[in-house]
């Protein structure tokens, strides 16, 4: 999000740009430790709209950005095995279609023919769309750092953010590791650590960070290289071909708000009887590397993005709830826009603003993985 903020800022002719980093490195975070997955595939309106702008830009990077980012148009595959799921995905289905993404209900016949290493046990239907797929998370930070500092921006590693200083409602300054620095204007672009950042200039972004794992295989020959992702959505279970092995997460539903990276290995053997139960052919492979990340969770499972009303100056691209790395094209650009234009305008982003947690609202992402 920070990267991705820079380089549209500076290519709308903004200057005086910094982005800070408190790792060593830009793409440690979240995006770093993600799956690299793009889908269309949402039960509201606004994400898949931001996936289909987003998704797009990803298709072009490597032309625009000068950086090859490994787009693989391989498609997602929903397993749908409750009766209610498969109601609403029917439903997700139409509006997908009504807004022009091509994505198809399948049959379990259908299903055995796309993926056959797949054990169709309890499974009802599932829904699959071909312009889904996979890109390599670091690269594109990679290609936003470069495209960014070949603008004028300025891209600081090493430098965490202390504090933000705010006086009669406005943002005037950040407080870095390194020193101070004068600025009407902060972008809180800390993904799982958005609450640390917002606090410092006493705003609540309602972001919670939450572990997330998962493990890539040793190689496994009988995966074909067309595997698409494969989601079992009622166990938030997951799989993609990585290398010549197999990538798979599963999101622990009990997991508690917190900081903590290290792999929970209990839930590593619970993933992994439950991977072996549905794609038997893990059982022949060994687990070549895991890890663990942070999802950073909205209450609505929808991004938080734009101007802060309390305090002038203070701009969110938060809240992204485990899909970020896919929008983070599209936000980067309607953030730039909303700073250099007065308002984000290539996607209306009036229901992602943070004042919606002042009021009863209904709009919920329930596809989240
Ligand atoms: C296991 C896992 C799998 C995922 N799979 C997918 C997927 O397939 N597809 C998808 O679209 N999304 C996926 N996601 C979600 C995605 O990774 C995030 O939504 C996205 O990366 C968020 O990007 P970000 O830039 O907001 O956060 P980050 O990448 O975390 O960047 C925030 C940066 O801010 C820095 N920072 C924090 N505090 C400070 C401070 N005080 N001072 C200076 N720097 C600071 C951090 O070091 C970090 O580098 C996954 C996430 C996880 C954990």
């Amino acid at each position: 999000m920070g990267t991705s903020t820079a380089y549209h800022l500076a290519k709308k002719g903004c200057r005086e740009i910094v982005l800070l980093e408190k790792e060593t490195f830009f793409g440690e975070g979240a995006t770093g430790r993600c799956a690299g997955g793009f889908r269309h595939q949402f039960a509201t309106e606004i994400d898949i709209r931001l996936s289909m702008h987003s998704i797009r830009m990803l298709e072009r990077f490597a032309l625009e950005m000068e950086q090859e980012i490994g787009f693989n148009p391989c498609g997602y595959l929903f397993l749908l095995s409750q009766e209610e799921d498969v109601e609403d995905f029917r439903r997700n289905v139409e509006l997908q279609r009504r807004l022009g993404v091509e994505t198809e209900w399948v049959s379990v016949e259908e299903i055995a023919q796309l993926v056959p290493l797949v054990n169709r046990e309890g499974i009802a239907a599932g829904t699959f769309c071909g312009q889904d797929g996979l890109a390599d998370p670091s690269s594109v930070v990679q290609g936003y750092v470069k495209g960014a500092r070949r603008l004028g921006a300025m891209l600081l590693a090493e430098t965490e953010v202390i504090d933000i200083e705010v006086r009669a409602g406005r943002v005037r300054g950040v407080v870095t590791s390194q020193g101070r620095i004068q600025t009407p204007i902060v972008v809180n672009a800390a993904g799982p650590w958005a609450g640390q950042v917002g606090a410092m200039a006493g705003v609540d972004v309602f972001v919670k960070p939450v572990r997330r794992q998962m493990s890539v295989t040793t190689p496994i020959p009988q995966v074909r290289a067309d595997l698409p992702m494969v989601i079992d959505f009622a166990q938030s279970l997951y799989f993609h071909r990585e290398g010549p092995g197999i990538l798979t997460g599963m999101s622990n539903p009990d997991e508690p708000p917190g900081f903590d990276q290290t792999v929970d290995l209990d839930w590593q053997i619970r993933h992994f009887e439950a991977a072996t139960l549905r794609m038997p052919i893990l059982a022949e492979a060994g687990i070549l590397n895991s890890w663990a990340g942070l999802y950073e969770v909205s209450p609505d499972a929808l991004p938080i993005l734009g101007r802060v009303a309390e305090v002038e100056g203070f701009v969110c691209i938060n809240g992204f709830s485990g899909h970020g790395f896919m929008h983070g094209p599209i936000c980067g650009l309607l953030i730039a826009e909303e700073i250099v234009d007065g308002s984000a305008h290539t996607v209306d982003i009036n229901s992602l603003r943070i004042e919606r947690f002042e009021r009863r609202h209904d709009l919920r992402e329930y596809v989240v993985v």
